[in-house]
């Protein structure tokens, strides 16, 4: 019994805290993933090993070879969707799909765009092949940026899949793939599937980064050759520049906010390593990935990319296709985002064809500011709001964080039926949260409304700062 038990324990690398106080009172405040099993650590170690190699060379495909594939992935996920998925049934069904009724790409782009509000009109078991699993199923509840709670359904598959594709890309950043152990360093409220493969390819993760924090002294002792995190950190970070050099960190990897291209040439510079950056979500996965040459190459195997209704500038809607999840097909969702394709497009000079995007919208105008004009993360205020408001509640309809002066932040609720019991504890709980993110006290006043008021903006915000700087 005892050697079962060893044999199933995980390797604790959030107790690698060099001994430093500070450090370890942040590590232990890191989420646990569910995901973070022995079982599904070593099931992704072994189809790391055998499809690190193929995974490579698809990026390096003519396009001909890579759209070839796709299309024929999305053939059959459309047509599985169909028979399977009462919500692309009824959708499909009601625009006169039949099955098998694709066989090109200009077929495919008359199938209708589904949204996130369309999709959660319906009911959560219609979205997914099989009702019958969706208790037991990967589930990522995301506040995202429409300010309605969406949950995605996962399966093993795809937890693996989504690992080996950020695998692939912390490769692509180093000048020598990853072994097995070294170390990656995330400074980031969301930390990866898995903390480690088996004691491989570790990860250590600090769900914050504050003024005080010893990260310096911490990553002498770790010496990671990856450091991931937000692009809010990377003033911080530069604090420890020289300790940052000294442990060996070959790159670093920015995603979850969107950063502009001149604030990480910038930060690539002053710290003198480069800051690549990632796009990715937890609705898709993996989508795109900055290369050396600064252009963001989709990951053609893991989503299939449009770009709609263009503008003069070249900026349009972008529309993916998860090509990943089976259990709950995403087929032409509107993600929300604005993004600029590459036209004319010609081989990068990295040696990806793969579909190029040359910017990414930010929306840096929505995120709330302490007095001192300092950034607070919009990826951590909605962590937050996910973590207290949504984890253990199902009936928060819609939401609106508004901040309309340095210290005063309003939240706005729309509660399908009666609001949470606890709502005065969790509003605490919140208010202690954004209170550490600001670094000084806020006020938090709640007010539950009907309908949250209309924006002027193109898409409804969660986040929004009524407030001007002076
Ligand atoms: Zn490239």
């Amino acid at each position: 019994m005892s050697s079962f038990q060893k044999s199933e324990t995980i390797y604790a690398s959030q107790l690698e805290t060099g001994n430093l106080t500070l450090i370890n009172e942040l590590a232990k405040q890191a989420f646990k993933r569910p995901t973070d099993n022995h079982r599904l650590q070593g099931e992704t170690l072994q189809r790391w090993s055998t499809s690190m190699e193929s995974m490579k060379e698809f990026l390096c495909k003519s396009k001909e070879a890579m759209k070839k594939v796709q299309l024929s992935r999305v053939k059959s996920l459309v047509d599985s969707a169909y028979n399977n998925v009462p919500f692309y049934r009824e959708f499909y069904g009601a625009c006169g799909y039949v099955e098998g009724g694709i066989s090109s790409f200009s077929d495919f782009e008359q199938l209708p765009i589904v949204s996130k509000a369309i999709l959660n009109s319906f009911d959560d078991s219609t979205r997914v092949n099989n009702p019958d699993v969706i208790e037991r199923a990967h589930i990522a509840r995301t506040s995202g940026s429409s300010g309605k709670p969406f949950s995605v359904y996962r399966d093993d598959n795809y937890i693996v899949l989504e690992h080996l594709h950020l695998m692939r890309f912390y490769n692509s950043c180093l000048q020598t793939p990853l072994r097995e152990h070294d170390w990656i360093y995330m400074i980031h409220h969301a930390g990866l599937a898995f903390s480690s493969l088996h004691g491989k390819y570790r990860t250590f993760q600090l769900p914050d980064l504050l003024p005080d924090t010893p990260l310096g002294e911490h990553l002498l002792f770790l010496r990671p050759k990856l450091l991931v995190t937000l692009p809010s950190y990377l003033p911080i970070i530069l604090r420890h520049k020289a300790e940052l050099i000294m442990s060996g960190v070959e790159a670093v990897l920015t995603n979850s906010e969107s950063s502009t291209q001149l604030e990480r040439t910038y930060y690539s510079k002053a710290l003198g390593v480069p800051v690549f950056d990632e796009y990715s979500s937890e609705e898709i996965g993996m989508i795109a990935t900055q290369c050396p040459h600064g252009q963001y190459h989709v990951a053609e195997d893991n989503v299939f990319l449009e770009i709609v209704n263009e503008d003069e500038q070249g900026f349009g809607n972008v529309i993916c296709t998860g090509l990943s999840n089976e259990l709950m097909p995403l087929i032409r969702y509107d993600h929300g985002d604005v993004a600029k394709g590459v036209r004319d497009q010609k081989c990068c000079e990295c040696g990806s064809l793969c579909t190029s995007l040359k910017e990414i919208n930010g929306r840096r105008d929505d995120a709330f500011r302490t007095y001192e004009h300092k950034l607070v993360p919009s990826a951590s205020i909605l962590a937050a709001v996910d973590d207290i408001l949504l984890a253990t509640d199902r009936t928060l309809g819609a939401f609106r964080l508004v901040q309309t002066s340095s210290d005063t932040i309003e939240l706005l609720t729309k509660y399908i039926g009666e609001p949470n019991k606890n709502m005065p504890t969790m509003l605490e709980q919140l208010k202690i949260r954004l209170s550490s993110l600001f670094g000084y006290t806020v006020n938090l006043l709640h007010f539950e409304v009907d309908t949250l008021p209309e924006q002027n903006s193109y898409k409804r915000r969660s986040i929004v700062r009524e407030w001007e700087l002076d």
